[in-house]
C-alpha cells in the first residue's frame, strides 16, 4: 500500500446515537489515529450506488497526497455570519483548497449569511453538501466533526491538495407546470404566505388538490416551486403548512420572485442520471460523494436504485439523502436547492489509468408505458401550448392592431416602468410626441384608407428609427404617437427626432405629389418628473411646433 497523506471517514447514521458514534470513533482511531471524521444523522444513506435505510454507513476515503481538515461551527455560539467569515479566512490562507463539504443540522438554521461569506472565496473551490436530518422532519438533526456533535450548526470538511481534482455535477429533471406566479408576501425568509395575493396553501389546494392534513408533506414534497435566481434554476419543496395558510420551505424565497409549480417525470430523471454518469466517467474519479434530495426518493420509489447505480462502476461512492442540497453557481455563489442529485468526483493526479476506457452502463430502465406516463406527456404538451397561447395573447394585448407598434395602454406602462428604472439607475430618459400635420386634410382629400396607409408608414418609420431593445414606440391615439427612449439625452434625441421628421417628409406614395409632414415635441425627464408631467412638457413642445409656420418642426423642451 502506498503511504497515506490523510484518511477521511464519513459516517451517516439513521438515528442520533452519540454513544455509538464515540465508540466508532475510538475503534477508527485505534487504526487511523489521524483520521478526520465527519458525518451526520440522515434519512437515507448512500453507499456504492445503493440506498441503505435504517443503517450506519462508514466510508473511508484514503488520500495519497491531499489533506482533509474537518471543522465545525455551532451557530448558537458564533452565529452564521461569523462562522462564514472564519471559514473564509481558512480558505483564503490555503491556495490548494479544492473542495469544501458542508453538512448542516437544524431545520431553521440561518445558513445564507454563512454561504454569503464563504462565496467570497476563490470561485474554483467546489462547494457541496446538504441539510441532514432523520425521518422526523427537523426533530433530530445532528452533524459531527471529530469530537464535536452539533444540532444547530455545520460540519465542514476542507479538501486541499495541489494534485487534487474535483468535479461537481448536478441532476435536476423537474419540469415547470402551469402558470408563473409572483411571490407577493413572505413571513421571514422561509414562510411563503402569498402568491399573486393568494394564500400559498390555496395554490396547492387549487392546482393539486393537496389540503392541509397529515398527508400534506408527503403529497406536496414532490411538487416543488421552480424558479430562476441569478441564472440558476432552483427548486424549493414545502416542509409543512401553518394554520394561517402560510407554507414553510427549507430555503428562502424573495418577494417579487416569479415561481411555478413543477413536477418530476421519472423517465426523464433517470435519463438525466445517464448524462451525469457520462460526465463522471470522463472525469475518471477515484472517489464519489453524493447528496440527493429526499423528494427524488419519494418520487422514484424503487427506481431510486436506478438513479444511484450510475456511479456504481466508476468509483466507490458514499453520501446521504438531504432536505436541501448545497452547490455553487458559475458566479461563485453558494446556493441551497431542493430536488437535485449532486455528485462530486475526486481524484489525485490523473486518476487510475485503467479507468480510461470506462464503459458507461445504462441501467435497464424502460420508459413506463403506463397511464401515468401518458398523463405526464399530456401535461407537458398542454403546458407548452398554454405558454405559447399566453405569450401570443399578451403580445396582442400590448400592440396596436393597425400599426403593430405598442398600443396606448402598453405605451403608458413602458413610460412608467422606464421612468422608474431611469431614476433607479440614475440614467437620463426622454420621450417624443409626434402628431401628423393636417391629417384631416389627407383623409378628406384621399379617403380614409389612404389616411390609414399614412399612419402605417409613420409607424414604420418610428420602428426603424428607434433601438429595438431600449426604446418603445407606441400609438398614442388617432394620428399621434409617443416614443419612450431609454438612456437618452436631448442632444442625441433631437437628432433622432429630426431624422424621423425628414424620413416622413420623404414619403412619396400620396397622389398629386402631396407630402406628409409631422410635428414633434421632445422632452427629457427631470428628477422630479412623473409620467404625467413629462407628457405635459412633451405635449407643450409639440404644441409649439404646431404653431410654427408650416408646422413640420421639432421642438425640444
Ligand atoms: P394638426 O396638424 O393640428 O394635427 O391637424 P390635424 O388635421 O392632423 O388634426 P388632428 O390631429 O386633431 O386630427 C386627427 C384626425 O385623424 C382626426 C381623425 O378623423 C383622424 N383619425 C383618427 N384615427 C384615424 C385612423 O385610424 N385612420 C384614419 N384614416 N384617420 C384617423
Ligand atoms: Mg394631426
Amino acid at each position: 500500500m502506498k503511504s497515506l497523506s490523510c484518511v477521511l471517514v464519513s459516517i451517516f447514521m439513521d438515528t442520533a446515537n452519540e454513544r455509538m458514534l464515540m465508540e466508532m470513533k475510538h475503534t477508527i482511531n485505534a487504526t487511523f489515529p489521524e483520521a478526520q471524521i465527519v458525518g451526520s444523522v440522515s434519512m437515507g444513506e448512500i453507499v456504492n450506488g445503493t440506498l441503505v435505510e435504517h443503517d450506519i454507513v462508514v466510508n473511508f476515503t484514503l488520500f495519497e497526497c491531499s489533506k482533509v481538515r474537518v471543522l465545525s461551527y455551532d451557530f448558537r455560539q458564533i452565529g452564521s455570519h461569523q462562522a462564514g467569515r472564519e471559514l473564509l479566512a481558512i480558505l483564503n490562507a490555503d491556495k490548494d483548497v479544492a473542495a469544501v463539504e458542508v453538512i448542516s443540522a437544524g431545520f431553521h438554521l440561518d445558513i445564507n449569511p454563512f454561504f454569503h461569506e464563504a462565496s467570497k472565496s476563490r470561485k474554483d473551490i467546489v462547494f457541496f453538501g446538504g441539510l441532514a436530518d432523520d425521518g422526523s422532519l427537523g426533530q433530530n438533526g445532528m452533524v459531527f466533526a471529530q469530537n464535536t456533535t452539533l444540532r444547530h450548526g455545520v460540519a465542514v470538511a476542507v479538501f486541499s491538495g495541489s494534485k487534487l481534482h474535483v468535479q461537481a455535477s448536478s441532476s435536476f429533471g423537474w419540469k415547470p407546470l402551469g402558470r408563473s406566479m409572483t411571490v407577493t408576501k413572505m413571513d421571514g425568509e422561509f414562510c411563503l404566505k402569498e402568491l399573486d395575493g393568494i394564500p400559498a396553501l390555496d395554490v396547492f389546494e387549487r392546482y393539486l388538490g393537496i389540503v392541509n392534513d397529515e398527508r400534506f408533506l408527503v403529497e406536496a414534497l414532490t411538487f416543488p416551486f421552480y424558479f430562476e435566481r441569478n441564472g440558476t434554476v432552483l427548486a424549493r419543496h414545502p416542509r409543512r403548512c401553518r394554520e394561517d395558510g402560510g407554507v414553510m420551505f427549507g430555503a428562502d424565497f424573495r418577494v417579487g420572485e416569479k415561481v411555478r409549480l413543477a413536477y418530476g417525470d421519472p423517465s426523464d430523471i433517470i435519463e438525466n442520471a445517464m448524462v451525469l454518469q457520462e460526465n463522471l466517467a470522463n472525469f475518471r474519479p477515484e472517489a464519489i460523494f453524493m447528496v440527493s434530495c429526499v423528494a427524488r426518493w419519494m418520487l422514484l420509489g424503487s427506481d431510486t436504485e436506478q438513479e444511484l447505480s450510475v456511479t456504481r462502476h466508476l468509483a466507490p461512492s458514499s453520501g446521504f439523502y438531504a432536505y436541501g442540497e448545497f452547490m455553487r453557481n458559475a458566479d461563485g455563489e453558494i446556493m441551497v436547492s431542493n430536488m437535485t442529485l449532486v455528485t462530486i468526483g475526486m481524484r489525485e493526479g490523473l486518476g487510475h489509468s485503467d479507468k480510461k476506457n470506462i464503459k458507461v452502463e445504462h441501467p435497464k430502465f424502460k420508459k413506463h408505458r403506463t397511464i401515468m406516463a401518458h398523463l405526464v406527456h399530456f401535461i407537458e404538451t398542454t403546458t407548452q401550448e398554454l405558454e405559447e397561447t399566453n405569450s401570443k395573447l399578451s403580445r396582442l394585448a400590448q400592440i396596436d392592431r393597425m400599426t403593430e407598434v405598442l398600443n396606448r395602454g402598453e405605451t403608458e406602462n413602458r413610460l412608467r416602468d422606464m421612468l422608474d428604472q431611469a431614476k433607479l439607475l440614475g440614467q437620463p430618459m426622454s420621450i417624443l410626441m409626434l402628431d401628423i400635420d393636417d391629417f384631416k386634410g389627407i383623409n378628406d382629400t384621399f379617403g380614409h384608407e389612404m389616411g390609414d396607409k399614412v399612419i402605417g408608414a409613420v409607424a414604420d418609420i418610428l420602428r426603424d428609427s428607434t433601438r429595438k431593445a431600449d426604446d418603445a414606440p407606441g400609438r398614442w391615439g388617432g394620428d399621434e404617437f409617443l416614443v419612450v427612449f431609454q438612456d437618452m439625452e436631448s442632444t442625441e434625441g433631437r437628432e433622432i427626432a429630426e431624422r424621423i421628421r425628414r424620413k416622413v417628409a420623404a414619403i412619396d406614395f400620396l397622389p398629386e405629389g402631396r407630402k406628409v409632414t409631422v410635428s414633434i415635441g421632445f422632452a427629457t425627464a427631470g428628477e422630479e418628473d412623473t409620467p404625467h408631467e413629462l407628457c405635459r412638457r412633451a405635449d407643450m413642445a409639440l404644441y409649439e411646433a404646431k404653431r410654427s409656420i408650416g408646422k413640420n418642426m421639432v421642438v425640444v423642451h
